[in-house]
């Protein structure tokens, strides 16, 4: 098993943080809860750190800067960088380039978080090994015009560590002292990372995995209620391959998309603008084909297993006719 583990491509950086961060989300973190307990301060900074890490990944991250679903102003552009930096993965522009290779090679080797490779490679395999060769980063010149997405990207690894896990130490401190400030580490510091990154990695994995495919079966991508619930409203992982410039991933009314309604509740006070909708009539035509290609598959599927059949029952009356 070790002799199969390429070794020189390993990136150990990368490795060993996520490793460590795993490690002590699952040992010192229930150590501090039996000793410490868990009061409302901690589960209160645990869940907005969560929720305002989570959103600036899929909000600002994912749809804003990979995308350009919509304009957004600087304040929220801002609060999407700084708080996006606390998920440890990268920078924006980082994040961006890595993405759109993502859906212009979806299932193919350039594509980074490639699902044909098994779903760990997809998951975090091609995090902990190094790719070869290193990716092109050409792919985001659009981004490198914006002061702010660069002047993250220059000061990413200061800003991560300052907002994920300084400043809920500080105010695990003023709250209660030294067990708060290891407690605002650990629970809505290391623990909010580990719990955040296998939610975005789930997208790359789980999404391309689980669940239905009502618009399109051109690549792996699939809708998932259940991930939907994990990813912030990203489940729905097969609309937003189909139409990716769309602001919303769960199109439906009824579909729980945390992102797309924190976008438009922005809209509304005037701090995002340009939010962009495919047309209805598009959307039911590609459900409508999507359907047929089921059908036809289907039917194709049953002719082929009664002509095998037809084919079998010949051979056993001409085996009977021989006899
Ligand atoms: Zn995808
Ligand atoms: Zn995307």
């Amino acid at each position: 098993m070790l002799s199969r583990i390429p070794f020189d491509r390993v990136n150990w950086t990368t490795s060993s943080f996520l490793i460590g961060t795993l490690a002590l989300t699952l040992t010192a973190v229930p150590l501090y809860l039996w000793r410490f307990g868990l009061d409302w301060f901690q589960l209160t900074l645990f869940v907005t750190s969560l929720f305002f890490t989570g959103l600036s990944i899929t909000l600002g991250y994912h749809r804003l800067f990979s995308h350009l679903a919509f304009r957004a102003k600087w304040p929220v552009r801002l609060f999407v960088l700084l708080f996006g930096a606390g998920a440890f993965e990268n920078s924006a522009l980082m994040w961006a380039s890595e993405h759109r290779r993502h859906h212009k090679h979806v299932d193919h080797d350039d594509d980074p978080y490639d699902i044909s490779k098994g779903f760990f490679h997809a998951h975090i395999g091609w995090l902990l090994f190094k790719l070869l060769p290193q990716p092109p980063f050409d792919n985001v010149a659009d981004l490198k015009k914006d002061r702010l997405v660069m002047w993250q990207h220059r000061h990413i690894q200061t800003l991560a560590l300052l907002v994920s896990l300084g400043l809920p130490a500080l105010l695990g401190a003023l709250w209660n002292g030294w067990s708060g400030a290891l407690g605002g580490l650990l629970l809505a510091g290391v623990a909010k990372v580990v719990l955040l990154q296998h939610c975005t990695f789930l997208i790359n994995s789980a999404c391309h995995t689980v669940g239905h495919q009502p618009y399109s079966a051109r690549c792996s991508a699939r809708d998932s209620s259940l991930m939907a619930l994990f990813t912030f409203g990203e489940g729905y992982h097969n609309y937003h391959h189909e139409f990716q410039h769309d602001y919303r991933n769960g199109v439906k009314r009824w579909q729980f998309d945390p992102t797309k309604w924190t976008i438009w509740a922005l809209s509304k006070l005037g701090l995002t603008d340009g939010l962009r909708r495919v047309p209805n009539a598009t959307i039911e035509a590609a459900e409508q084909r999507q359907r047929r290609d089921t059908v036809m598959v289907a039917k194709q599927g049953g002719e082929s297993d009664s002509e095998s059949f037809s084919d079998k029952s010949t051979l056993t009356t001409q085996a009977f006719s021989a006899s």
